[in-house]
């Protein structure tokens, strides 16, 4: 790679495009080596530009041309320039104009599963952000819109199913030729990113679905002739996310047909192309012996998310990558709501912010910090990030929680109204929320414009005389690279104030009547809010649902955390207070070197009650339940610890705390095991999906405590399990042992699951996870088992994705072979798919945050790799990575 191509791309230098296309044939003839591609483009100068005269340059990229013709014309060398990356017509016409191109490229040997690839023998495509230049000649860029018809021609025998995107509109034999073809119109204008083609040989499953306003919906869901049984689930699930878009949202579907494909090579997890989704078959294939709960849950959450998105996004999409995060960032939000909606909102929220602190907060807090709307970036693939997604929808919950349910719905009312079929900004975003509301959100804009997590204090003074509780609020937002000052923010902080008796208390504001829904809104530095007539000193609740992405520090003891975790009517913030008993313990202890007894004695013991307390309590749901037994993970300790991190003495700390409470109310967990056994066949319902979550968290415990019957009671969970969920949270639980059962778990799952290649991504998984001092080696060992390759995404993630993102202790081994694991193993892949290893190398982004050694390991690791030659995505990864030296 070329220096000038590693020159970051700015925001601010955003110009429209000199041309418009409007309409665009393609004609595609499949073949694995030169498919070919005539493509006939209508174009004219963009009026909002004066044109006069400007070149034409097209984006292609690894592209044969054949031929060039405008307006019938055909076009000489001399009349274009064709270099690497571009084709430009330096004379372009000044009126509209038809430019016909014919081009090859090469599915087969498409190793970076970006623009025309073959997946196990289906033809496929991938275009987001930059692919479809892969594909043909082309301004890829997603403010040019343009109406696409395509037809595709491939051997009836290789690709007897041909699909794009639209309504399908002919088909046919070509006599004589064993070939066949199919055209494909889409009528609404879409940029190029969004779009897609499908030849292969496929089994369809056929389903229906009439939308409120009566259309008749064809829907498909198209596999691996073989595993159709596998795709009820995903259909119903798609069926459930329709009615509830139209319900929620009044958002309608809108073609004839709605298609979804899964393949099993695939760079992210699904594509929203316009109605034709193509999916990571993992997140479609769900039978009850092959797929856990959690495999249901995520194929329900990312079908809805991918078919929402043909609002926000197809039919109003981005004008360009700075602004992902509006169709992501809505999207994410509006699936969680979904989810929220159809299962347990509380657990919702919970799985939210536990994703968004696992993976947003290190992102925000380490050199790889952007805004949710970035100004700047050298690659834009590495911009898929939890940022833009996790920090994206939280910035629209906020807006929801501001407005209300109903004045948020009102405000994408008008903003689906005002900008079908544009390319928009985040601006046009938020001030369709301005509009319907009357509010000035210009503060507001600063959580799309800053990056870091803003830091929120508060305290509680009560004063027993004037019976008043005064609240201070100071905010500060870190400095992040390239952002050293910062402005204070509009942050909506939902709160209560909570008697001793655990009653609610009326917040009545000095001078300005009483606080709506508890909503705070904290727009300066320092803020002080005085509560009158409190009748004696109340327990505040601060943050409740987790009301904006900010890190909270109250200062409460002990007591009155315990009193949260017992009494506290906000379902999040119990569910809060119990995690920050615990992570107190657990930093306190890590930093003694895992010694939980040089920092606690009852303290730890009356975390183990009130855990116990409430698993125990039938009123609540399973799900929520199961949520309170899993302790703080070892990524939140270290997050929380902040500098100096020893993982060893994170991980000791954690084992200790898990033996002290499974100790204290272990027989308690092993009644409550036994007593909600599931009857009757598997269904992956919300509620037994909580109460198979509920047993497995108090197995998980039980075995901390080491006892023989504990271990016999996991051994057994495997062994009778009739249900993957139930298997595979055995053979986790076993995984982190040394014992024979490990062992005899692992041969008898690979000996029954080792030609399913999804299920066996699971056996490799847990593998990478588990919590022993001999993973790096494990996974070393499995790096050359014959059913690993480097080639399949999917597979790498499995393996060694697993280790470096959810094994903190084995990937930052205090040798260093962890960060040498995978510096020489994101190399490998880095050398054919850019995309994946620069994925893998964002598990370094911590590294500042460790203790000395491990940091000093860390650092010479990424200079060596640094040093090497690398793809623009991996390079910018790395030295953003390692920072200023
Ligand atoms: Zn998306």
């Amino acid at each position: 790679m070329n220096e000038i191509a590693r020159q970051p791309k700015l925001l601010k230098d955003y110009a429209p495009p000199p041309y418009l296309i409007e309409e665009v044939e393609l004609d595609f003839m499949l073949a694995p080596r030169a498919a070919r591609v005539a493509s006939k483009l209508r174009i004219r100068p963009n009026p909002k530009v004066a044109t006069g005269g400007r070149p034409l340059v097209l984006d292609g990229e690894g592209l044969a041309l054949e031929s060039v013709a405008l307006d019938g014309k055909a076009l000489t060398p001399s009349d274009y320039e064709l270099k690497e990356g571009s084709l430009t017509i330096p004379r372009a016409p000044a009126h509209p104009f038809t430019l016909e191109l014919v081009t090859y490229c090469d599915p087969e040997t498409n190793t970076a599963l970006s623009g025309l690839y073959l997946s196990r023998g289906t033809y496929c495509t991938q275009c987001e952000p930059e692919g479809f230049r892969r594909i043909t000649f082309f301004l890829d860029r997603p403010d040019v819109l343009a109406v696409y018809t395509v037809r595709i021609e491939a051997e009836r025998e290789v690709a007897p199913i041909l699909l794009s995107n639209g309504n399908p509109v002919a088909h046919g034999d070509i006599p004589g030729t064993g070939r066949h073809f199919a055209v494909w119109h889409d009528p609404f204008p879409k940029p190029s990113y969004l779009f897609a083609l499908v030849g292969g040989r496929l089994a369809k499953v056929p389903d229906r679905f009439v939308t409120v306003s009566g259309r008749e919906v064809d829907l498909a869901i198209y596999v691996e002739p073989g595993k159709e049984d596998r795709c009820a689930w995903a259909m119903e699930s798609l069926k459930r996310a329709m009615r509830w878009d139209e319900e929620r949202f009044g958002r309608e579907y809108d073609l004839d047909v709605f298609n979804i494909v899964a393949v099993s090579d695939f760079n992210m997890g699904a594509m929203e192309n316009k109605g034709l989704n193509i999916f990571n078959d993992k997140l479609v294939l769900a039978r009850p012996d092959t797929a856990s709960d959690a495999d249901y849950a995520s194929i329900e959450g990312v079908i809805a998310h991918e078919y929402f998105h043909n609002w926000s996004g197809d039919r109003v999409t981005c004008r360009d990558w700075f602004q992902l995060c509006l169709k992501e960032g809505l999207t994410v939000f509006r699936d969680q709501e979904f989810t929220g909606d159809t299962r347990s909102a509380p657990v919702e929220r919970i799985a939210a912010v536990r994703m968004l602190k696992t993976h947003q907060f290190p992102e925000d807090a380490g050199p790889l910090a952007h805004a949710v709307r970035p100004a700047s970036y050298i690659e834009i693939n590495n911009f898929y990030t939890a940022t833009v997604y996790e920090k994206g929808a939280e910035v629209c919950r906020m807006l929801q929680t501001l407005l209300g349910r109903e004045g948020f719905r009102k405000g994408l009312d008008l903003y689906f109204e005002r900008h079908d079929g544009e390319a928009v900004t985040v601006e046009d975003f938020v001030e369709a929320m301005a509009d319907v509301s009357g509010r000035d959100l210009s503060q507001f804009m600063l959580w799309y414009t800053q990056s870091g997590t803003p830091e929120l204090a508060c305290s509680l003074d009560y004063d027993p005389h004037a019976k008043t509780a005064r609240l201070s609020v100071s905010q500060v937002v870190p400095p992040t690279p390239g952002q050293t000052k910062k402005e204070p923010m509009l942050i909506p902080l939902k709160m209560g104030l909570i008697g001793a008796n655990g009653d609610e208390l009326p917040l009545k504001l000095d001078g300005k009547g009483v606080v709506n829904d508890g909503l705070l809104e904290i727009t300066g530095r320092e803020q002080v809010f005085e509560f009158r007539d409190i009748p004696s000193p109340p327990t505040p609740s601060l943050l409740r649902g987790f009301s904006a992405p900010v890190r909270l520090t109250v200062s409460l003891d002990p007591e009155q955390i315990e009193f949260l975790m017992r009494h506290d009517k906000d379902a999040f913030n119990r569910w809060q207070a119990a995690q920050t008993y615990a992570t107190n313990l657990l930093t306190a202890a890590s930093r003694e070197g895992g010694d939980l007894s040089r920092v606690t004695g009852k303290e730890a013991l009356r975390l183990a009650q009130a855990l116990g307390q409430t698993a125990g309590d039938s009123s609540l749901e399973a799900a929520y339940r199961a949520e309170f037994l899993k302790l703080p993970s070892e990524s939140d300790i270290a997050r929380e610890l902040a500098r100096n991190v020893d993982t060893d003495a994170v991980r000791a700390a954690r084992e200790s705390l898990r033996r002290t409470i499974a100790g204290e109310i272990g027989s308690s967990l092993a009644e409550l095991y036994e007593a909600i056994a599931p009857q009757g066949p598997y269904s992956p319902d919300p509620e037994s999906t909580g109460v198979r979550a509920l047993r497995g968290a108090a197995l998980d415990l039980l075995v901390a405590t080491g006892k023989p019957s504990a271990l016999a009671r996991a051994e057994r969970h495997y062994r009778e399990a009739t249900n993957m969920t139930d298997a595979i949270s055995a053979l986790a639980i076993l995984s982190h042992l040394d014992a024979p059962a490990r062992d005899e778990a692992l041969a008898h799952f690979y000996a029954r699951w080792q030609d399913e290649p999804l299920v066996l991504d699971k056996w490799f998984a847990v593998q990478a996870r588990a919590a022993r001092s001999d993973s790096v080696e494990t996974v070393r060992a499995l790096l050359s088992h014959p059913k690993f390759s480097l080639k399949n995404p999917n597979r790498v993630r499995a393996l060694i994705g697993s280790f470096v993102h959810g094994n903190p202790t084995g990937f930052n081994r205090a040798d260093g072979a962890g960060f040498e694991l995978l510096a020489e193993q994101a190399y490998e892949i880095d050398r054919f798919n850019p995309h994946v290893a620069a994925r893998l190398l964002g598990a370094f982004e911590s590294w500042r945050i460790l203790e000395p050694v491990r940091q000093g390991r860390a650092k010479a690791v990424l200079e060596a790799l640094a040093r090497r030659q690398l793809s623009t995505d991996s390079y910018e990864i790395v030295t953003k990575t390692l920072g200023p030296s």
